[in-house]
């Protein structure tokens, strides 16, 4: 439909939640709501270009906050609700799972619990259009042999405390489907890459230590695979699944480029190789950079999507191809110092990998 709807985002200063906002306001013509509480991955900078927009509202607040929820529900009346906001990390989930039990579990039933009786209250006409969309990822799935694809039919095998929260998080978002016809959708997808991404990342990790002449960790061999997909192309699959999923179903979402870790860092320093001409002190290529470190505990070795459903089903098709959309990141972040600086130095846990 081409009316203009309400949508409450939750976790919009995010990485993703922010790409999918600056999508909203700018390619259409729906009023959003951002519900979002600052964590350290929140940054309201990834939204100056679009926060004077009288379409947008920013409201900080925690989504286990019952209350808020409630009210927010009752001011804004939203059509939909798009749930992103997530303790995304998973090296902080092994140090440390309060905080990904707390939002991502306990935070998904608060907001569930809520919008049960929002959508009990609304009138017929209303509650035929509504719809709640959980935005997971293939984590939950756990991982891979040499072959084979996640499937939306794979069954649940979590490994990380990270993953584990969010494949509860998912249980839950089915369960209050099934026993309260709560509408919803779900969608699971790999790894994004691309510019607003919190440095604790990869891509931004590993491009920023380069930059700064320090060492490149790489976990174990650097064999592990992810599939990369551009947030971009990840944010308009999302807007799909919202507006036209089929109720109760789950959309895998990936890009179809399978790298090993190894690759990636690789890749990106072949790239700075080229594009940095003035290299920090004795490093003439900054592969001479990458250290092996210890593996991360319990590190899944693979991750692979088919994406078959939403490609037949909504027409959905990445647009980025990984070598353009990693060339044109890494541009972006060396041309945004600005949105980093002091995220570098605040962050305390920039030693890791892939999330
Ligand atoms: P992010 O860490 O960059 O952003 C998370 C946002 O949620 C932040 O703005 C943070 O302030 C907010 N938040 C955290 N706890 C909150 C709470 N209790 N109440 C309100 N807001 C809170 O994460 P991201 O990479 O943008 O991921 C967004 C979602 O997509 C997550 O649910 C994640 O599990 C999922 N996902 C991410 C990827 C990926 O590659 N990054 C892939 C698949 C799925």
């Amino acid at each position: 439909t081409h009316s203009n709807k309400t949508i409450l985002v939750t976790g919009g200063a995010g990485f993703i939640g922010s790409a999918l906002i600056r999508l909203l306001i700018n390619e259409t013509s729906h009023t959003v709501i951002n519900l979002d509480k600052l964590t350290y991955a929140g940054n309201l900078k990834s939204l100056t270009s679009i926060s004077a927009n009288r379409r947008y509202h920013f409201i900080h607040g925690d989504i286990c906050n019952s209350e808020l929820i409630q009210r927010l529900l009752s001011q804004y009346n939203p059509d939909i609700v798009m749930h992103l906001a997530a303790e995304s990390h998973v090296d902080r989930s092994i140090d440390g799972s309060a905080e990904f039990i707390q939002t991502n579990i306990v935070g998904t039933y608060c907001l569930l619990e809520a919008c049960r009786n929002y959508f009990a209250r609304l009138d017929t006409e209303k509650q035929a259009t509504f719809r709640f969309h959980h935005v997971s990822t293939d984590e939950v799935f756990g991982e891979l042999g040499d072959t084979g694809l996640f499937t939306e039919n794979s069954p649940y095998q979590p490994s990380s405390p990270y993953s584990a929260s969010k494949a509860a998080a998912d249980h839950l978002v089915r369960a209050w489907s099934r026993t309260y016809k709560l509408p919803v959708v779900l969608s699971n997808c790999s790894n994004n890459y691309g510019p607003y991404q919190y440095p604790e990342k990869l891509i931004p990790l590993v491009l920023h230590k380069a930059l700064a002449g320090e060492s490149l960790p790489i976990y174990g061999d650097g064999q592990q695979i992810r599939d990369w997909l551009h947030v971009e192309d990840h944010v308009r699959a999302l807007y799909l699944v919202a507006l036209r999923g089929k109720l109760g179903e789950t959309y895998n979402i990936g890009g179809g480029n399978e790298k090993t870790n190894l690759a990636v860092v690789t890749e990106i320093c072949e790239r700075l190789n080229t594009c940095i001409l003035d290299k920090p002190p004795g490093i003439d290529d900054f592969k001479q950079l990458i250290t092996f470190v210890a593996d991360r505990p319990g590190h899944d070795r693979r991750y692979a999507i088919d994406a078959s459903k939403i490609e037949q089903e909504l027409s959905w098709q990445p647009l980025q191809n990984f070598e353009s959309g990693l060339a044109s990141t890494l541009n972006w972040y060396i041309n945004n110092p600005e949105w980093y600086q002091g995220l570098m130095s605040s962050a305390a846990k920039l030693d890791g990998q892939t999330r």
